[in-house]
């Protein structure tokens, strides 16, 4: 498909946690063909390969805090750079902090990429029901929801029959908790983005599929 409407654009997706923002990042990569960049698989990767990087960033990381601004900075402009994103590309995960999000503009400036703003905008209450009907194979990592895509009889992946888990992380009290952070973080850059960015787009996903939201994502990008 076409993107000339879109121009030569770095998207910023901004979602809290169970907002299906993956989902709709990887669909726009298809979609748009611009590569997907999110910090947060970036470091995981410096952790596996156990790069002098990954060894700063893994401490941080398994206590749940941020990674510090100026080694994510040098991260993203190292990516950005990079010939593939020269048409634009998709920000998962990135900016998080204020000074994150003033470092980019610059960046983009430089590189010659329009900011655009995606906010996934969801109630909290479809959040916690959507996450704590998620289950997981701790096996392979197949992922099933109770309500729309459930197991098999008695709890079973469906893949290799293992009995399937809540993540901790999808419990109801750590929900709230992610879900606090990650208004605390965003606030200050929504406005920030706000004044600075000339489309900033507001998609209110409430009880929709990841993919039909990702559907009406595209279209909002493509036709303005
Ligand atoms: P994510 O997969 O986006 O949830 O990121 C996993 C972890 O990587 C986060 O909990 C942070 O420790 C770190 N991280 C990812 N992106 C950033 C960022 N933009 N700023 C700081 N830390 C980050």
């Amino acid at each position: 498909m076409s993107n000339a409407t879109l121009g030569k654009a770095a998207i910023l997706m901004f979602g809290p946690p169970g907002s299906g923002k993956g989902t709709v990042s990887k669909v726009l990569m298809g979609r748009l063909g611009l590569p997907h960049v999110s910090t947060g698989d970036i470091l995981r990767e410096n952790v596996q390969a156990g790069t002098e990087l990954g060894r700063q960033a893994k401490a941080i990381m398994d206590a749940g805090k941020l990674v510090p601004d100026d080694l994510v900075n040098q991260i993203v402009a190292e990516r950005l750079s990079r010939p593939d994103c020269a048409r634009g590309c998709i920000l998962d995960g990135y900016p998080r902090t204020l000074e994150q999000g003033q470092v980019l503009t610059g960046l983009l400036e430089r590189l010659g990429l329009e900011p655009v703003v995606v906010s996934l905008e969801v109630d909290y209450n479809i959040i916690v029901a959507r996450l704590t009907a998620r289950r997981s194979c701790p096996k392979c990592g197949a992922v099933y929801n109770l309500v729309s895509k459930p197991p098999m009889a008695g709890g079973l992946c469906e893949v290799d029959s293992t009995p399937v888990i809540t993540r901790d992380d999808d419990r109801e009290d750590v929900i709230r908790q992610r879900f606090a952070s990650y208004e605390k973080q965003t606030q200050p850059l929504a406005d920030y983005f706000t004044g600075t960015v000339k489309r900033f787009y507001r998609v209110t996903v409430g009880e929709g599929s990841p993919e039909e939201n990702s559907e009406r994502v595209c279209g909002i990008l493509l036709n303005g």
